[in-house]
């Protein structure tokens, strides 16, 4: 039994000195606003888990008018939202996730990335892919004024 699921998330820059991405911190000329750490990439992982057994999404289970979830670590929400997938009787085959944005550059952080996020779900690396691409300058990403991810996963019944 195999099941897909896709997530897409997209956060404004603010002021700042770091972008938390994968998991890990970057240093970047702006910061992330958001009312969690604001790691897009983690958040679209996570609606893609959830989407992939028609569990909701992250807004539904960390509403973000809730103080608990305020400035919280999302590798804490993914590893909620794996562990609710493993309850429900699935594991992980493979991610795929794409980064869009204009700066920081994603390539020199790409393996600590893929190790943090394999490290939180217990899975190999070789499960976990990031690519990334800019917008060319075009839109509000090609402005630099945000950062957007997807993810794609699929899920193996155990
Ligand atoms: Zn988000």
């Amino acid at each position: 039994m195999l099941r897909i699921g896709q997530g897409l998330d997209v956060h404004a820059f603010t002021e700042g000195s770091f972008v938390t991405l994968g998991g890990i911190q970057i240093a970047h000329t702006q910061g992330i606003l958001a009312h969690s750490d604001g790691d897009v990439l983690l958040h679209a992982l996570c609606d893609a888990l959830l989407g992939a057994l028609a569990l909701g999404d992250i807004g539904q289970h960390f509403p973000d008018t809730d103080e608990r979830f305020a400035g919280v670590d999302s590798k804490i929400l993914l590893k909620n939202v794996y562990e609710l997938i493993k309850k429900n009787g699935y594991q992980l085959l493979n991610a795929d996730m794409t980064v869009i944005c204009e700066a920081p550059k994603i390539a020199p952080h790409n393996a600590a990335m893929r190790e943090c996020i394999a490290d939180v779900l217990g899975v190999e690396i070789n499960q976990i892919s990031i690519k990334a691409t800019t917008n060319e300058k075009m839109g509000y990403l090609g402005r630099g004024e945000g950062i957007f991810a997807s993810a794609v996963v699929l899920l193996q019944a155990v």
